[in-house]
């Protein structure tokens, strides 16, 4: 274990301190921010952060997708051990999602380095601090971006060309913050992630720190529904292809579909719908919309999935609508390797903290990274479960708990504590030849 006398922030009042200042980007006069990727707010808290790191003698580097690492080396040529999480939020959102794990991660790496110059036992393993560009998909989609190429599932030319509701790609986007980056990916041994639970159970449980073990499965669905422009006045009621009226119906649907299952296994959203040409007189010929389904167990949203179909079926006949549904992205229900989820335990329990498994409902950077690297998910409470929400809070105690625990985690990982954990998915990709 660290020896607390190492650890000139015991108190966690410089992690506040920055974390205040850190919230003053984007933020809202609800006490959130809006700060969505790509945008000014983003380039703003990329300054702050890059101020931050090299001004404690990290290297910093902006790879091909503004993904922003800060490097730390004590043996050349060897792979790092990733720590991170996202600066963009959804609009008029919380300040505490994604950012907490940033602003965690980098004051939990400053405290490893500082154990390691005060012990001289130089790790096995160096040690990055990341900055996931777009985790949130608010701007363009889909959500979990840079990881998703960090980790070989999409790739950079296809993410640079995806383009926001206004025309502008990714590539224009970073282009223009100057976070179009040309730096080569740090190789990577392992990666930890520290979040906000986004959820109620750690609080209402009184309990300090959440284990992910496993994510829920979701299926996230672009749909676009095609009717025929008309004349709202004119127009004989039998004769319209009411694209907002199909789409209303899937929207009621969906919500519906949610209610047949018990105990809340399934949760469904449309949180996004553009309608064409959306003009006061003029009847829909067209609305774009993303459906999103999740659940814990798979059985139950593929019966989810089946029965969205048949609905869809049904509008397209009811409405004279035609609808097409393309999968945009879709995750399984997937768990975390057991290693780094028994370190992290034995850890709190070091640390007294408590500490319980739970599984994931949201998506994160780590869902991506478990998939070719051992992965460790830590979850703080959150308040009322609020999230994506100006009223998103953490108490300052839990905040500073979560800083403690992460610095213990990476130490030990550092040491080489996960190497060798035992993927539990198939790699899509050699994470070390990017
Ligand atoms: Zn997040």
């Amino acid at each position: 274990m660290i020896d607390p006398t190492i650890n000139t922030d015991r108190a966690g009042e410089d992690f506040i301190a920055d974390f205040t200042s850190l919230s003053r980007i984007g933020a809202t006069p609800g006490g959130g921010v809006h700060r969505l990727a790509g945008t000014v707010e983003d380039g703003q808290l990329r300054a702050w952060l890059r101020n931050w790191l090299e001004s404690r003698d990290f290297t910093v580097t902006i790879d091909a997708v503004g993904n922003m690492f800060g490097l730390i080396e004590w043996t050349p040529n060897a792979p790092y051990v990733l720590v991170g999480s996202h600066l963009d939020s959804q609009p008029m959102a919380g300040r505490f999602d994604g950012a907490y794990g940033v602003l965690a991660a980098a004051h939990a790496a400053v405290r490893v380095r500082r154990n390691v110059t005060a012990t001289g036992q130089t790790p096995p393993f160096n040690l990055a601090v990341v900055n996931w560009f777009n985790e949130e998909g608010a701007r363009f989609q889909p959500s979990m971006m840079g990881s998703s190429v960090f980790t070989g599932k999409l790739s950079a030319e296809h993410v640079l060309a995806i383009t926001d509701p206004d025309g502008v790609s990714v590539e224009q986007a970073l282009t223009a913050l100057g976070y179009r980056g040309t730096d080569a990916a740090p190789e990577t041994a392992a990666y930890a992630e520290i979040h906000i639970e986004q959820g109620r159970h750690l609080e209402k449980d009184g309990v300090s720190i959440g284990l992910v073990d496993a994510t829920w499965a979701a299926h996230k669905y672009s749909a676009v529904v095609r009717g025929e422009q008309s004349h709202t006045g004119s127009t004989v009621m039998a004769d319209r292809r009411d694209a907002l009226v199909g789409a209303s119906r899937l929207v009621v649907a969906l919500r519906d579909l949610a209610d047949t299952f018990a105990d809340s296994a399934l949760h469904t959203s449309v949180g996004q719908l553009f309608a064409l040409p959306n003009s006061p007189v003029v009847v829909a010929s067209e609305v774009r919309m993303v459906l999103d389904l999740r659940s814990a167990d798979a059985e139950v949203l593929a019966e989810a999935d089946a029965r969205l179909h048949e609905h869809v079926a049904v509008i397209e006949k009811r409405d004279g609508v035609h609808i097409e549904l393309t999968q945009a992205h879709f995750w399984g229900v997937q768990s975390y390797q057991p290693e780094g989820i028994d370190l992290a335990r034995a850890v709190a329990g070091e640390l007294g903290l408590s500490s319980q498994t739970m599984m994931t409902l949201a998506g994160h950077d780590s869902t991506n990274l478990k998939d070719v690297v051992p992965t460790v998910m830590l979850f703080v409470p959150s308040v009322d479960g609020i999230s994506h929400n100006e009223g998103e809070l953490t108490h300052d105690d839990d905040a500073r708990a979560g800083v403690d625990m992460l610095t213990e985690v990476l130490a030990r990982m550092c040491q080489g504590a996960l190497q060798d954990a035992v993927l539990q998915h198939a790699a899509p990709a050699q994470v070390a030849q990017r």
